[in-house]
């Protein structure tokens, strides 16, 4: 089958050499022009690429299954996989380990792999439209030609518009959240500083989230994820205002101590962020064009802090493997199977972030829980801290491998719990008031005066805590 992929994210990259190995021939679309040999990757378009990132099992699974060399490699590199109980792995990692690494990192290796790939024609060029002849996908329109293919996989991230004429626009429910993070090094002989979660540190502060992911060769991000609507904090993407801030938090001060460690990377401030879902079909709930399949980021993205983003977008490359493995040549079929399968198992999470992301917005605001209405998943989690049984249910959940409604099982109890009166610690450290006075303060301008962080590309959905 001669299959055009469009998008050179982790979707397409691993779709294509997926596909490429079943014996398609795959042309793989991406106006990147790609790391070439320098050290840094720009990546214009892809807003994340330099933030944070933890690779949950879920996405590391189907890159060990699709391109076992990639995983080898990054092995290899310094990347850190950790066992499902969250130590790290040995010599021989378990199935179900999830990786520590750099995003650049890990999708510089997926790239390698697949333009080593015999079956994969990389092609430089932006996709303006999905060409259709006689009711079935034919190809892609480029700038300056086309590309033909029975089989179009739209893996376009979380901000494209190509083939928004086939399918309704979705749902998309802002966050309430931006990010500001920055990336270290160990200094050598340097110890990592205190680590309380899976992929590094976290510490939930009075309106306002800070966590520390570790990544690959003595690397790692810090990031204070804060409310986008308080505009005040928007002058964190400057550095001083930045250092001002990392030195009165708690964690980052310990993290980020020059004896400990040094920058590697500038302040990096991030967009708005969107918990999106898009189905394949169009307003009539009828496949739009057989031969289209949306995938990854452009069918659903959710809070980062949870690290879904990956492993949604790879569970779904790895069903449309599974669907094509099983004969699935029926191109309307092909698709009518992976609408219903991502409204299953892809859809819940988006549903999970909203409820829990506005729940947290609220709290951010002031407003105290409610111990007569159904708890969110969040408030589900924190409650393991009173009573450790609750983990039975709840570990599933944060590992991914039960439905959020699994959780309802536990709520009598959780909304027990809150109803005592008991509420989840708040780390010490400054409130966001606080910091706020002391970004202003660093920054030389009155808090609210200083202007939004640029505004950039959207996206989606919360921590591998
Ligand atoms: C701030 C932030 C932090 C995140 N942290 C995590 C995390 O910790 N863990 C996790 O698992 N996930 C995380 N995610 C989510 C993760 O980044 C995404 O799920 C992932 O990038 C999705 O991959 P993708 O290949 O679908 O899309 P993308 O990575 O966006 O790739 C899309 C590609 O398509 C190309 N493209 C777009 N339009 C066209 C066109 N018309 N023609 C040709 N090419 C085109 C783009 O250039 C790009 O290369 C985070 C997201 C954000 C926003």
């Amino acid at each position: 089958m001669d299959t055009v992929v469009v998008g050179a994210g982790p979707t397409g990259l691993v779709s294509a050499v997926a596909l490429a190995r079943r014996g398609h021939r795959v042309s793989l679309v991406d106006n990147d022009p790609g790391p070439g040999d320098a050290e840094h990757w720009s990546r214009r378009g892809v807003m994340q690429f330099h933030h944070p990132h933890g690779f949950r099992p879920q996405a590391i699974d189907v890159i060990r299954a699709e391109m076992p060399e990639a995983f080898d490699a990054l092995l290899a590199h310094g990347a850190v996989a950790f066992a499902p109980d969250g130590v790290p792995a040995g010599d021989e990692v378990p199935p179900g380990s999830g990786l520590r690494c750099r995003r650049m990192v890990v999708e510089r290796e997926l790239r390698r792999v697949a333009e080593d790939e015999p079956g994969v024609t990389r092609i430089r060029g932006r996709a303006d439209a999905v060409l259709g002849a006689r009711g079935r996908a034919t190809g892609v329109r480029l700038r300056d030609g086309s590309v033909e293919g029975d089989l179009v996989l739209v893996a376009t991230g979380r901000t494209a518009s190509l083939a928004d004429d086939l399918r309704p626009s979705g749902d998309s429910v802002d966050c309430g959240l931006a990010y500001v993070s920055r990336q270290y090094r160990l200094q050598p002989g340097a110890e990592p500083g205190p680590i309380t979660s899976v992929i590094g540190a976290v510490a939930e502060h009075a309106g306002y989230i800070v966590i520390v992911f570790r990544h690959d060769a003595g690397t790692f991000s810090t990031l204070i994820a804060r409310p986008s609507a308080d505009r005040r904090l928007a002058a964190l993407r400057h550095e001083a205002a930045w250092t001002a801030a990392a030195t009165a938090i708690p964690l980052l001060a310990t993290w980020t101590d020059p004896a400990r460690a040094a920058p590697i990377s500038p302040v990096l401030p991030g967009g708005r962020l969107h918990n999106t879902y898009r189905g394949q079909l169009d307003a009539r709930g009828r496949v739009p064009l057989p031969g289209v399949v949306f995938v990854g980021d452009s069918v659903c993205t959710t809070n980062p802090t949870a690290g879904r983003g990956v492993s949604t977008s790879l569970m779904q490359v790895e069903h449309l493997l599974a669907l094509l493995d099983d004969g699935g040549s029926d191109p309307e079929g092909l698709t009518l199977a992976q609408d219903a399968w991502c409204g299953d198992h892809i859809r819940p999470w988006f549903l999970d972030h909203l409820a829990t992301d506005a729940a947290q917005t609220a709290r951010w605001a002031g407003e105290d829980v409610d111990p007569a209405r159904p708890p969110t998943s969040d408030l589900v989690v924190s409650a393991t801290a009173v009573d450790p049984s609750l983990m039975a249910v709840v570990g599933p959940y944060l590992a991914m491998r039960a439905l959020p409604d699994s959780l309802t099982a536990v709520h009598p109890r959780v909304q027990e719990i809150y109803a005592s009166g008991w509420r989840p610690p708040v780390a010490a450290g400054p409130s966001v008031d606080e910091l706020a006075g002391i970004v202003g303060a660093a920054a030389g301008a009155a808090a609210p005066d200083v202007p939004a962080a640029p505004a950039a590309p959207d996206t989606p959905a919360r921590a591998l805590a």
